[in-house]
């Protein structure tokens, strides 16, 4: 399962830091592209930095595998496209040309044509005859022509795909009553396989009293094969997609040698006997030796992973990502973990419902090195695997923050004009410059060492008591025990804030979020209907109400616009202290009513009048809703005999200059895979 980034919320303008690196990179469509910084890469080790060199290489050998899953015309569209947009021989400063770069753009970052997120098959803004005109200009061996085909015959077979709105409409139709798999534009199925033959195909297969169920159907296409009987097409080293698999098998050998731990490489050899045999008990095995191996500073993915793209949440689409333990953040945690008695014995929560024995969890935060696959653009910032039932039943699961990667879409949120248009002053906005981003890691921190594991049930008290609530109260507690914390002087002593006076861009920037900016996801009229959003709500509107009399907080009006004023941030902390005591209560009590009011009273309504007043002054900014990753570069330095001796980074390539480069040397599958 994969954690995705807030969208819709605050990332955008030309962010410059004061290191001088650079996190926004170019716009196009709806999209803002971004670059995160591989911090720490320099001090690994030799070995360190040529393992990972050889599993980005991995994890870049899969691209096209992407590409096919996505849609049967996909690798061809992408080339077609790719060979105008480089031999363009007519205007390039033209109407047309400025189109088909926008679409190319696109198609790069949704790995095909449809919509990366809504799945809706995006228009081209240029017309097939202009399209079929460049194409007949360009030299015909630049164009994967098949065996007799002509320029003309490629573009009648690829025209109605991109054009025609009635072809593949959608990647992944999920619209009830209709047969989602001969309406999905994705490549799992061969065309012509409806939804009741797939579905009797596995339910067949099923062994209905196997504990320890494999995956099935999660690494294969499901074909008909010459005697209209269905079969598996499996991906596999001399299966389908061979030819990518064998080129990634052959960076994780040479990885091999340069893994932490002997028990990392047992990790790759399962994963290279999973890729040679597509064996799905395998799969399960290395999953197992994956999620165990907890100690090797580098980690990776590299495979079959999620099934989002799948009608039927089945197949799997391929992802790649090579990271390594941030030791920065995770010395943070660490010393969190190790104060974690003190926090719980100093909580303002009632003596009955505090753990006598509490211990803290050391999150653990990475720092990416690549991105490939179905996680690259537009990524994933917290990743928790596997995602087989039993697996993590009986052996759990690995979870990790990615940290550069949320340190980026923080760092090139600043200057994008929300701030400008919803915060009060000059000098909060000062506080918030300078203390925010360290805040805000802080708080997840306690939020997530800390706060979930803190507090204890009463004797004889069903964990499931609050029901539907469960999720919204238990996110607030551990938000309030976060929230409460940050502003201790515990935190200064433990050399965690620089002093009293950081915690209140946490303050303001978690008042403004609740009460009035997260507003911005949510279409006018709606209720707030997720659990963070409602937590969130709730803690901001109940502080608000409750220090009301004595105005620890209000809402001010400047030139017709509302804004967020906190008049005593040290009353505010204590009005977090009291609520979250009473959370606390009724978790510990399960006092389902109370949860329930809550949650109603706080969390869910909103008020008309301000959300289309929060709406119309974010629109007004023009901020792009999606957000993608380029990477960096990795050269490997080496000496005569062909060893490498370094590994360099380079964080300058273009975005499309690394598309067409990736579309170039990892050329790994044919334009047809049948
Ligand atoms: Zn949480």
């Amino acid at each position: 399962m994969a954690t995705a980034a807030a969208f819709g919320g605050s990332v955008e303008g030309t962010a410059q830091t004061t290191d001088g690196f650079k996190y926004t990179d170019e716009r196009f469509a709806d999209i803002q592209m971004l670059r995160y910084k591989v911090e720490g890469f320099d001090h690994l080790t030799l070995k360190q930095k040529t393992f990972i060199y050889y599993l980005q290489e991995a994890a870049l050998q899969g691209r096209d595998i992407l590409f096919d899953q996505n849609g049967r015309y996909n690798l061809r569209i992408r080339r077609l496209l790719e060979a105008i947009y480089t031999d363009y021989k007519g205007d390039r400063k033209g109407k047309f040309y400025a189109g088909l770069s926008t679409y190319l753009k696109r198609v790069w970052f949704s790995s095909g044509i449809h919509h990366h997120y809504g799945c809706e098959k995006f228009v081209p803004p240029f017309t097939a005859d202009e399209l079929r005109t460049a194409a007949r200009q360009i030299a015909p061996e630049k164009l994967h022509l098949a065996a007799g085909q002509t320029v003309d015959d490629l573009c009648d077979e690829l025209i109605p795909v991109m054009f025609d709105p009635t072809v593949m409409p959608m990647r992944v139709n999920q619209k009830d009553g209709e047969d989602l798999v001969l309406t999905s534009g994705c490549n799992y199925y061969a065309p012509g396989i409806t939804q009741a033959e797939a579905e009797k195909f596995y339910t067949e297969r099923k062994a209905p009293l196997d504990p320890r169920p494999v995956m099935m159907g999660m690494n294969s296409r499901l074909v008909r094969n010459a005697d209209g009987e269905l079969t598996e097409r499996v991906w596999r080293v001399g299966g389908l997609y061979g030819s990518a698999i064998e080129k990634i098998v052959e960076n994780l050998l040479a990885a091999r040698p340069y893994a932490d731990t002997p028990a990392q490489q047992k990790v790759i050899d399962l994963l290279v006997e999973f890729y040679r045999t597509g064996d799905l008990r395998t799969f399960d095995d290395y999953s197992i030796q994956w999620l165990k191996d907890t100690e090797s500073l580098v980690d990776f993915n590299n495979c079959f992973t999620e099934s989002y793209g799948d009608p039927l949440g089945m197949k799997a689409s391929w992802e790649a990502i090579v990271n390594f333990k941030n030791l920065a953040a995770t010395a943070r945690t660490e010393k969190l973990s190790a104060n974690a008695q003190w926090f719980e014995d100093h909580s303002p929560v009632d003596a009955r419902f505090k753990k006598e024995q509490v211990k803290g969890v050391s999150a653990k935060v990475i720092t990416a090195a690549i991105l490939g696959g179905d996680l690259y653009p537009s990524t994933a910032i917290g990743i928790n695997l596997p995602n087989s039932d039993w697996v993590r039943r009986e052996h759990g699961s690995k979870s990790v923050t990615i940290g550069n990667l949320t340190d980026a879409y923080s760092k090139a949120a600043h200057g994008n004009g929300m701030d400008a248009e919803f915060v009060i002053d000059e000098a909060t906005r000062k506080i918030i410059n300078t203390y925010g981003d360290a805040c805000d890691d802080l708080h997840t921190d306690l939020h997530e060492c800390l706060g979930h594991g803190s507090g204890k049930l009463l004797p004889g008290t069903d964990p499931d008591t609050l029901k539907a609530y469960g999720s919204t109260i238990e996110e607030a507690r551990a938000d309030l025990f976060g929230l409460y914390y940050v502003a201790d002087a515990k935190l200064v002593e433990l050399g965690l804030t620089p002093n009293l006076e950081a915690y209140k861009s946490q303050y303001y920037t978690y008042m403004l979020n609740g009460l009035m900016t997260q507003l911005v996801r949510i279409n006018l009229g709606n209720n707030i209907e997720e659990a963070h959003m409602r937590n969130r709500a709730l803690i901001a509107r109940w502080a608000y109400e409750h220090g009301r009399a004595e105005k620890v907080v209000e809402l001010v009006k400047k030139k017709g616009k509302t804004y967020v004023k906190i008049n005593d941030y040290e009353k505010l902390r204590h009005l977090f202290g009291q609520l979250l005591a009473e959370i606390q209560r009724i978790k510990s009590e399960g006092d389902y009513e109370a949860a329930r009011r809550l949650v109603e009273d706080y969390g869910v309504k909103i008020d008309p009048a301000l959300h289309k007043e929060v709406l119309t002054r974010y629109e007004k900014l023009h901020l792009s809703p999606y957000k993608g990753f380029i990477n960096p570069v990795y050269k490997a330095v080496r000496d005569a005999q062909g060893r490498i001796t370094d590994v360099t980074l380079d964080y300058s390539e273009a975005y499309d200059a690394q598309m067409l480069r990736y579309s170039r040397d990892y050329n790994t599958l044919p334009d047809v895979n049948e």
